[in-house]
């Protein structure tokens, strides 16, 4: 006889490219987080930081010439950060085509075929419930 085989899990709601997505914990969750992603928003946020501390300066060209120099400073960060796996997408969107809202996709683990956890995806045409 042979072996039982589990159902894919393409069908689910968590199933990405052969990943799954469901939260498994807040530290699996923090570790697969893009690390690219991560770099880049905290130099967005030390660039807001400074930009923030320019308004103490009272004149306005000292201020406009701060201002250029750290938004170069931060276009040359964000030019600096680099990652081994980063594939450009395509469309509009995500960056990097193994993104996946904030998750790197090979970060998360492969979907071992339909598990207890499955839950199916709705599809387009399907109504939403409890709206008429
Ligand atoms: S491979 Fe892509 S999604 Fe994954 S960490 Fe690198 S840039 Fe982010
Ligand atoms: S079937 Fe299970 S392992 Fe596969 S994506 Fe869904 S929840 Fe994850």
């Amino acid at each position: 006889m042979s072996p039982l085989q589990r159902l894919g899990g393409q069908a689910c709601a968590y199933f990405q490219r052969g990943r799954c997505t469901r939260t498994q914990s807040p530290e699996a969750s923090a570790e697969a987080k893009c690390a690219m992603l991560e770099a880049r928003r905290k130099v967005g946020a030390q660039t807001l930081d400074r930009l923030e501390r320019l308004k103490r300066l009272a004149d306005p060209e000292d201020r406009e010439v701060a201002r250029r120099l750290v938004i170069q400073k931060n276009i040359t960060a964000i030019n600096r950060i680099s990652c081994p796996g980063f594939v450009p997408a395509r469309s509009e969107g995500p960056m990097c085509i193994h993104q996946h809202l904030v998750y790197c996709l090979l970060l998360l683990p492969l979907c071992q075929g339909r598990c207890e956890h499955f839950l199916r995806r709705r599809r387009e045409t399907e109504p939403l419930r409890g709206h008429s």
